[in-house]
């Protein structure tokens, strides 16, 4: 079974009664905007938005809700901005911090945009929300109210839960200083029910520097922010949430979904939402993992990989496995392979997981009548790095019709794609270039081999119809009578051509070429 289908059956059990109402199920995901986002939370958001997707599908209302958390303070600078410029910032709300980027209201908002666009982009549908606005309009009071009211409840239930210790004077807020705007660095001393007393410290925290002022304020709309495992279990209220999981490191024990958990059925008189973690989304190869402000970005991908082929592969693999994905070995070519495979299984009309998979991985609007002739993505790489071939003209006839309008747009996709992996990810093992005379390395080749290749110039001279099929039978037939391996007769005819070991599928890349010519260099080895 797809896994999103398993989530949304239990969604639908536990929440029967609210969806017979008329109610939208709510899904929440959140991302701190604290700098460029990681390819890795595009596996949480896929998460969510399947579960919200199947459910429409099915006629269940639902809606995907994704908060860019603007709120939270800076607790580190990214390595791609300068140090000294931001240190001042550290322990102030993202959204109070100023862009790195001119055009953007603030710090989280050019990166937290740049990512709920790509979310649009992949065809995720959320619908976007600022954590700030959430304090700011008020939906987040009367949940502070409770938390310091109750805050001996929840000191209670972090030691209980994570054993982890807090002091008889702390309170589960932090205040947003008057003076300077610090978060992290202010120190709640006391509540009477309007307002609180509090400080404002270089001795609250290590890595924030506070000013010294002492003040009393209304801990309300947006004036203080709770730290992370209570904010979570407040947003689980205020959103009224059904469906929220989560990366796996939340999700151990003791670990802050547990925490967020009890504190939402405990302090706020709450049932938590359904929700199960994401396993891990990698994302290897050197170029992707470099430390040097590149690091594998949501955007990236985007650039990578067309929408639906992203889309497909962050929904193939079970939310419970670990994701591996490296640009620079052949997995490009092989996730194009396995869409054609899910695609003509489809179009045949079974329907099992790999079609459900294959629905899905396309946007609601898009999921009928997108059939047309899919070529190979490895072959369309090879063709485009051979300037002297009509690349309509050999799809063609890999298609044995004329193209159609659509065949074209996907053609001219996977050509854009081919060139954008083979110039920037692709291994050497894949760059291929026709030698315009006999290379050297050819001409190591054995009397054997010599003789082997002049028998195949013969029988192909003599062949009628020198398309793909037949030459590969021919060149069966060859290396019978040679009596040499597979190896070393097909390892011969690719160093004649391309002065390498190895290349796409014999017979079908002679058929692109003159025949006159592939005779020619036969003989000339
Ligand atoms: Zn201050």
């Amino acid at each position: 079974m797809f896994w999103a289908d398993k989530l949304a059956d239990e969604t639908i059990r536990r929440y029967q009664s609210q969806i017979d109402d008329g109610k939208s199920i709510i899904v929440r995901d959140e991302k701190t905007a604290s700098g460029k986002v990681h390819v890795g939370s595009l596996r949480s958001a896929a998460m969510h938005a399947m579960v919200a997707d199947v459910l429409n599908e099915r006629g269940v209302k639902a809606e995907f809700h994704f908060e860019i958390n603007d709120f939270d303070p800076m607790d580190g600078i990214p390595s791609y901005l300068d140090e000294s410029e931001y240190q001042k910032y550290m322990g102030h709300p993202l959204c109070n911090i100023p862009s790195p980027e001119a055009g953007y209201e603030n710090f989280a908002e050019l990166y937290g945009q740049e990512y709920a666009e790509n979310l649009k982009e992949i065809g995720f549908n959320p619908i976007v929300y600022r954590a700030s606005e959430l304090y700011r309009s008020g939906a987040m009071n009367d949940l502070i109210a409770k938390a310091l009211d109750r805050r001996d409840k929840i000191r209670e239930i972090y030691y209980r839960v994570s054993k982890s210790e807090k002091g008889e004077d702390w309170y589960p807020l932090n205040v947003v200083c008057e003076k300077c705007g610090n978060l992290s660095a202010t120190k709640i001393t006391g509540w009477d029910g309007e307002t609180v007393g509090y400080t404002c410290s270089s001795d609250t925290i290590d890595w924030a520097e506070g000013c010294g002022h002492e003040g009393r304020i209304s801990p309300f709309d947006g004036n203080a922010k709770f730290p992370w495992k209570v904010d979570w279990a407040a947003k689980f209220v205020a959103k009224g949430v059904h469906f929220e999981g989560g990366g796996k490191d939340h999700y151990t024990k003791g670990g802050s979904r547990q925490v967020s958990e009890a504190i939402a059925r405990e302090v706020f008189d709450h049932e938590p939402p359904y929700g199960v973690f994401n396993e891990f989304f990698l994302v290897g190869g050197k170029k992707m993992s470099s430390s040097k402000g590149n690091a594998a970005t949501a955007a990236q991908m985007l650039k990578i990989l067309p929408a639906h082929i992203l889309r497909l592969l962050l929904i193939k693999t079970p939310i419970n496995r670990q994701l591996d994905f490296d640009p620079e070995g052949d997995a490009i070519p092989v996730l194009f392979d396995t869409y054609d495979r899910l695609a003509e299984k489809t179009w045949s009309g079974i329907e099992d997981d790999d079609t459900q998979v294959f629905k899905f991985a396309h946007v609601p609007g898009s999921r009928e009548e997108n059939k047309r002739y899919l070529p190979r993505f490895s072959q369309v790489a090879f063709l485009v790095q051979m300037p002297h071939m009509n690349m309509e003209e050999e799809v063609s006839n890999m298609k044995e019709s004329e193209l159609n309008d659509v065949d074209k747009n996907e053609l001219e996709m996977r050509s854009a794609y081919a060139k954008d992996w083979l110039e920037n990810y692709a291994d050497d093992k894949f760059i291929f270039a026709l030698q315009e005379s006999v290379p050297e390395v050819a001409k190591d080749a054995t009397e054997e081999q010599r003789s082997a290749l002049k028998l195949f110039a013969d029988k192909l001279e003599a062949l009628d119809k020198a398309d793909g099929q037949s030459i590969h039978e021919l060149t069966h037939e060859v290396k019978e009578e040679s009596g040499l391996s597979p190896k070393e007769f097909f390892t011969a005819i690719y160093l004649a051509f391309l002065g390498k070991e190895s290349g796409p599928k014999v017979g079908w890349f002679l058929s692109t070429l003159d025949k006159e010519f592939v005779v020619t260099r036969l003989r000339e080895v």
